[in-house]
C-alpha cells in the first residue's frame, strides 16, 4: 500500500514531464528485457506504441515518410552507426537511432562541422526514431517519422564510451537554477556554434531549445543572425536540443508543417511568455488530468499498417 501511495504522485509528475521530453535524462540498461508478445495484436483499441515499440528493425520497403511528426511512421528507415569520427549514439537500449536517410546524412555532416566550429571532439546523439517510427512508450510526442533528432548539449568525450556509460551518463544542465538564463559556467561559444551549424542547414526547419538558451543565443550571436528564426523556445530542452527537418522530396504522404515566422524571435515580447512565473513554475493542477488513451492505429496513416506488417530490413 505504501508503495502505491508513493507511486501515484510519481506517475503524475512523470505524465507532466512527458510533455516536456524530460525523459531524455532517463537512464537505460545494457541488457534491456524484450517486451512480452501481445495477446491480441489485432485489437483495434491497442496502443500503436505497443506495436511499434516491439519492432527491432526497419521495414524492408522503399523509404517513405508517412504522416506528421507527432502521428506517423516511416518505411525503410536507416540506422545511424553508433560510432563515427565525430559522433556517438547514447542510450542504445532504447533502439531509437533510426531516421530518414536525409536525417542520418545531416547528423554525420553536422558532427563534422561541430568538431571544426566548436572545437569539440564530436557530438552525442540522443533519441531519433524507432526502426519503423510511430509513437513511443516514453518521452516524445513527435519523433514519429524519422525527421526529428535530439543532440546532447554535452560535447562528446575524446574516447569511445562503453555500452554502460551510454546508458548511465547524464547530460549537463545548461539552464541556471532560477530558469531565467543559461548557466555561464557551462554554456559556451561551442554550444552556440553547434546550434548555429544545425540551424544553417537548409533542410532544417525548426530547432527546439529551452527559452533561457534562446535568450543566450539572441545575446551572443554575431554576424549573420538569420538562422535564429529557426531556433524556437520549448519546454524542457535544457540538456539537449531538438532538430526537425522538412518533409524530404519523394515523400508524398509526409505532412508538412509551415515554416516558422521570419525574424529572430529575440524581442523581449517574443520571449516574455516563457519567463512568466506561471510558465517557469507551473502549479500542479487541483485535479490530476485523466490519462489520455493511447494513440491507436486509427490515428496514423493507413499505410502504417503495411509498414508494421513488412519483413525486417537486412542490416
Ligand atoms: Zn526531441
Amino acid at each position: 500500500m505504501t508503495r502505491r501511495l508513493i507511486l501515484i504522485p510519481l506517475l503524475m509528475l512523470l505524465s507532466l514531464a512527458n510533455a516536456t521530453a524530460a525523459w531524455a535524462q532517463d537512464k537505460g540498461t545494457v541488457e534491456p528485457k524484450p517486451l512480452p508478445p501481445l495477446a491480441n495484436p489485432n485489437d483495434p483499441k491497442i496502443g500503436a506504441k505497443e506495436l511499434f515499440g516491439r519492432k527491432v528493425l526497419p521495414a524492408a520497403m522503399p523509404t517513405q515518410v508517412l504522416g506528421f511528426y507527432a502521428h506517423g511512421c516511416i518505411a525503410g528507415a536507416e540506422g545511424l552507426p553508433i560510432n563515427g569520427d565525430s559522433w556517438q549514439v547514447m542510450r542504445l537500449s532504447r533502439n531509437r537511432y533510426w531516421a530518414h536517410p536525409d536525417m542520418v546524412a545531416l547528423i554525420k555532416r553536422l558532427a563534422g562541422k561541430a568538431k571544426k566550429d566548436a572545437g569539440w571532439p564530436g557530438i552525442l546523439i540522443g533519441d531519433m526514431s524507432q526502426p519503423r517510427g510511430g509513437p513511443m512508450f516514453t518521452g516524445h510526442a513527435s519523433h514519429q517519422v524519422g525527421l526529428d533528432a535530439d543532440i546532447w548539449l554535452t560535447p562528446m568525450p575524446n574516447r569511445t564510451l562503453s555500452r554502460n556509460e551510454r546508458e548511465e551518463m547524464s547530460a549537463v544542465m545548461m539552464v541556471r537554477n532560477d530558469r531565467l538564463d543559461v548557466d555561464p559556467r557551462v554554456f559556451t561559444s561551442g554550444h552556440l556554434a553547434v546550434i548555429r551549424d544545425a540551424a544553417q542547414e537548409p533542410t532544417v526547419q525548426r530547432i527546439f531549445v529551452n527559452a533561457a538558451i534562446k535568450k543566450a543565443l539572441c545575446r551572443e550571436a554575431k554576424g549573420d543572425r538569420s538562422w535564429l528564426s529557426k531556433v524556437r523556445p520549448m519546454y524542457g530542452h535544457d540538456y539537449h536540443f531538438h532538430i526537425r527537418i522538412k518533409c524530404p522530396p519523394g515523400s508524398g504522404e509526409c505532412e508538412t508543417q509551415p515554416d516558422p515566422a521570419e525574424g529572430e524571435g529575440c524581442k523581449p515580447a517574443d520571449l516574455a511568455y516563457w519567463f512568466k512565473d506561471s510558465v517557469l513554475h507551473p502549479k500542479p493542477p487541483a485535479t490530476p488530468p485523466k490519462p489520455k488513451p493511447p494513440m491507436t492505429m486509427a490515428s496514423l496513416p493507413a499505410a502504417c499498417k503495411a509498414v508494421l506488417a513488412a519483413p525486417d530490413a537486412k542490416q
